[in-house]
């Protein structure tokens, strides 16, 4: 990614596909981490763009000093979310992951007024994981992942939720 130097979309889905085949057959769980800056809009709106990408790249160093494993892949997923491959990883695992991404994020301490839920900027975090297998798309992580995030965010953001599928 051109921005923050992560692995972009298009890699994140190649390296996700193939490790999802590979664990299926090693039967070894797969976690994922879909993250998200809270009211990054605000963020912009206060600050400005430039400021806006420079959080950017502050907080994508965060995540990936913190996914350290080898097989451990950090890609820019949209705008300002983030996900995080941890293969051979279980939930418990996952969550200590993002709990460290968590912490790392808020001692940035990136002055942000206008969130509600910090002075600082936050991440919100969802985390879904499987044991892959030959019969069940991919996909179907994402979307646990991706519906963990959106409670994450209703329930106040600046916090881990877990969905398990
Ligand atoms: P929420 O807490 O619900 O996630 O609110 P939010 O404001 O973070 O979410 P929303 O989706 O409304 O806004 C995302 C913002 O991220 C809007 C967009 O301008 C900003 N953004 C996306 N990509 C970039 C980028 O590359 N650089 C900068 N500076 N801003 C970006
Ligand atoms: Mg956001
Ligand atoms: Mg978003």
């Amino acid at each position: 990614d051109g921005l923050t130097g992560l692995a972009n979309r298009r890699r994140f889905d190649q390296y996700f596909n193939s490790q999802w085949l590979e664990l299926a057959q090693q039967r070894s769980p797969i976690s994922l981490i879909l993250c998200d800056i809270d009211f990054f809009k605000l963020y912009n709106d206060k600050y400005g763009h430039p400021a806006g990408d420079i959080c950017l790249q502050k907080v994508a160093n965060v995540l990936k000093d913190t996914a350290q494993k080898y097989q451990d892949l950090v890609a820019r997923y949209g705008g300002e979310e983030f996900a995080v491959i941890l293969p051979h990883t279980h939930d418990r695992g996952a969550l200590h992951v993002a709990a460290a991404m968590q912490a790392g994020v808020r001692e940035l301490k990136i002055v942000h007024s206008g969130s509600t839920v910090s002075q600082f900027v936050t991440l919100s975090l969802g985390i879904a994981t499987v044991i892959p297998n030959f019969e069940t798309s991919p996909l179907a992580l994402i979307e646990a992942a991706d519906k963990a995030l959106y409670q994450a965010k209703a329930e106040g953001r600046n916090r881990i939720i877990i969905k398990h599928i």
